[in-house]
C-alpha cells in the first residue's frame, strides 16, 4: 500500500465526510460527537478494503453473513478491529458467529441465546448483545427482522440473564420507504425501556448511509455506515 493507493484517498475522502455528517447531526442535535460510534459496514467488499479502513483509524466494522464475515476476520485477525455481526442469524450458525464477533446486533428470538452463550463460552469471551427491533409500523411480514417493540424488553431480559453475553441495548433498521423520523423515536422509547432493565444497556444502533441524521436526532450512539465510505454495492444487499 503506497501513499497514492487511489482506493486509500477514495476511502478516507469518503471517512471524512461521513465523520462530518456524524458531527454537524450531533451539534445541531446539542450533542458530542464521542457518544457517536461509527461501524463502518464491510459487507461486500474485500479484506484489503478493511485493512485500508484500519489504517484510516477505523475500530468498528459490521457484516451481515457469516462465513463472509468469518472469512475477513481471520484475514484481519493481526488488526485492532471489533467486530459487529449485523445480519440474519441462524440458530445453527450463532456459536461460530461469538468466535469473531465481539459484538452481536440482530438478535431477534430467544432461541439464538443458548447457541450464542454456548460460542461466547468456547471462545473464551463475552458477547455484546443487542436486540433488533422491528420498526415497520405494519408489523412486519414474512423475511423481516426484527422483533416487535412491544416484545423487545422481554427478550433484553433473557438476554440479561444468559451466561455469556451482555446486553448492550437496541438495533434497528428504519423501516423502507417511509420517513426514519417516527421510526427512530419509537426506538428511543424502547431503549429507554430496555434500559431501564439494565443500566448497562444504553445502545442505540440505528442509521446508516442516507439516513444517519435523523438516528442521531433521536439520540443513536451507534451509526452503521457501509455505501457511503465504501461505495455501492454490487447488489441491493
Ligand atoms: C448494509 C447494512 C447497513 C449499511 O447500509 P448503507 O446504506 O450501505 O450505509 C447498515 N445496517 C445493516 C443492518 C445493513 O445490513
Amino acid at each position: 500500500m503506497t501513499r497514492a493507493d487511489p482506493r486509500r484517498e477514495e476511502l478516507a475522502a469518503n471517512l471524512a465526510t461521513v465523520r462530518e455528517r456524524i458531527a454537524t447531526a450531533c451539534r445541531a442535535a446539542g450533542r458530542s460527537p464521542d457518544d457517536v460510534t461509527l461501524t463502518v459496514v464491510t459487507k461486500f467488499f474485500p479484506a484489503d478494503d478493511v485493512r485500508l479502513l484500519a489504517g484510516l483509524g477505523v475500530r468498528h466494522v459490521g457484516e451481515n453473513r457469516h462465513q463472509e464475515a468469518q472469512a475477513k476476520a481471520a484475514d484481519c485477525a493481526d488488526l485492532d478491529l471489533t467486530w459487529h455481526f449485523i445480519g440474519g442469524l441462524q440458530s445453527n450458525k450463532a456459536a461460530a458467529v461469538a468466535g469473531y464477533a465481539s459484538v452481536v446486533e440482530s438478535v431477534d428470538r430467544e432461541r439464538l441465546l443458548r447457541p450464542l452463550s454456548r460460542g461466547a463460552a468456547e471462545h473464551g469471551r463475552v458477547v455484546d448483545v443487542l436486540v433488533q427491533v422491528d420498526l415497520d409500523p405494519s408489523g412486519g411480514g414474512p423475511g423481516r427482522a426484527g422483533i416487535l417493540p412491544q416484545q423487545a424488553p422481554a427478550l433484553a431480559a433473557h438476554v440479561a440473564a444468559t451466561e455469556g453475553l451482555r446486553l448492550r441495548g437496541v438495533m434497528a433498521v428504519a423501516p423502507l420507504g417511509a420517513d426514519p423520523v417516527p421510526a427512530f423515536r419509537r426506538l428511543a422509547d424502547v431503549a429507554a425501556e430496555v434500559r431501564a432493565l439494565e443500566p448497562a444497556a444504553s445502545w442505540i444502533s440505528a442509521g446508516m448511509s442516507g439516513d444517519l441524521e435523523a438516528a442521531v436526532e433521536s439520540g443513536a450512539t451507534h451509526v452503521r455506515i457501509g455505501s457511503a465510505v465504501l461505495g455501492s454495492r454490487p447488489t441491493g444487499r
